[in-house]
């Protein structure tokens, strides 16, 4: 007797509910999952679903079916499965060469639009200091429209696509170490429209020579972005088993503590920026005051953005000239939000 669809569903979500992935306090919810996977295999849609599901399961179906359950069950992240991820509204395929786009990551996209002065999002709604908002009320960071920027070990691809889909005259070099991630992105700069803004390089950009690589046009972008590998090894060891098991450690680890990556990350930005120029870099929740402590005298600004948990996420810093440094914490405009570490107004005007 053929299966419904309905019938599949239920044994799957046991299934699911009872692997060790399915812990009470993972906050995944196995029949949900089960309808993702059924969804996928089938290509229908979740309410397609739901008038099919007395409908026989195709008898070619069960056996691809039953495999990507087993794989899911045995801790497989979902994107893998599927093959892609929503990231800012688009969809991007990923492959276990790049890890999964996370929605924290979308601050950097955020921040990159309110501060580049594009529609739609908000400076108030942002953790920025009052002085900074003030300035960007009054004129965005970027006086150009023809933005150029870097995005560091970008792996799927998804800030860089992301800011040249939502800001038509930027143009991005995106760099990766992997060429198989690179491969991912350059499928989803085609999918996007986006392949002709941003250009990709296969390099280390913790590489003295790094810089030497850039084509002239990229030399002195006005805006570096990066998600670099920010986890240290100990706190790796605690990381969920599928993150550890299926993501790429390259991607997640730079070195015993963590800081290794997003080190070269501000030394190359403290290089490369001009006076004014933007650096948002995604860190860990416990290395804001880490990640601002890397802003040396040359950074005018230096402050810590949120995220959706309200945790410390990313480095907001502007390139600059530096009078004084270290203020107190009362006088420190940013709240708890941030700190900077200059009351100078840095030649931008911010
Ligand atoms: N946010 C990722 C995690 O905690 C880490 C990403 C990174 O190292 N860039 O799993």
């Amino acid at each position: 007797m053929m299966r419904s669809l309905r019938e599949w569903l239920d044994g799957a979500a046991r299934v699911l509910a009872s692997s060790p992935e399915f812990s009470e306090d993972s906050g995944a919810s196995p029949r949900r999952e089960a309808e993702f996977l059924l969804c996928h295999a089938l290509g229908l849609t979740r309410e397609a679903l739901v008038t099919r599901a007395r409908e026989s399961l195709p008898p070619d179906a069960e056996g691809e079916l039953n495999a990507l359950l087993a794989r899911r069950a045995g801790g497989e992240p979902l994107a893998y499965l599927a093959g892609k991820r929503e990231f800012y509204g688009r969809m991007f395929a990923v492959s276990p060469a790049t890890l999964i786009p996370r929605p924290e990551t979308e601050h950097l996209v955020d921040a990159a639009r309110v501060l580049s002065g594009m529609p739609g999002v908000s400076a108030a709604d942002m953790p920025f200091p009052g002085r900074l908002k003030d300035a960007l009320a009054r004129a965005p960071l970027f006086p150009d429209a023809e933005v150029r920027f870097l995005d560091l070990g970008t792996g799927s691809g998804c800030i860089a696509l992301t800011l040249a889909a939502e800001c038509p005259c930027w143009k991005g070099m995106a760099v990766d170490i992997s060429e198989k991630a690179l491969d991912m992105a350059r499928i989803n700069a085609k999918a996007l429209n986006a392949a002709d803004r941003v250009n990709f390089l296969h390099a280390d950009f913790t590489a003295a020579d790094f810089a030497e690589r850039l084509p002239e046009e990229f030399r002195s972008p006005c805006l570096i972005v990066s998600n670099p590998p920010y986890v240290g090894e100990e706190e790796y060891a605690g990381l969920e088993r599928g993150v550890r098991e299926f993501e790429p450690k390259c991607a997640l680890v730079p070195g015993p503590s963590g800081l290794e990556h997003p080190r070269a990350v501000v030394a190359l930005a403290e290089r490369l920026l001009p006076s004014g120029g933007l650096l948002l870099m995604e860190h860990g929740a416990g290395q804001g005051e880490a990640a601002r402590g890397l802003c040396g005298t040359a950074w005018s600004l230096a402050l810590t953005g949120k995220d959706y948990a309200g945790l410390d996420r990313y480095l907001l810093a502007i390139r600059g000239q530096v009078r004084e440094r270290n203020i107190p914490a009362a006088a420190n405009p940013c709240g708890d939000t941030g700190q900077e570490v200059t009351t100078h107004e840095p030649a931008s005007g911010i």
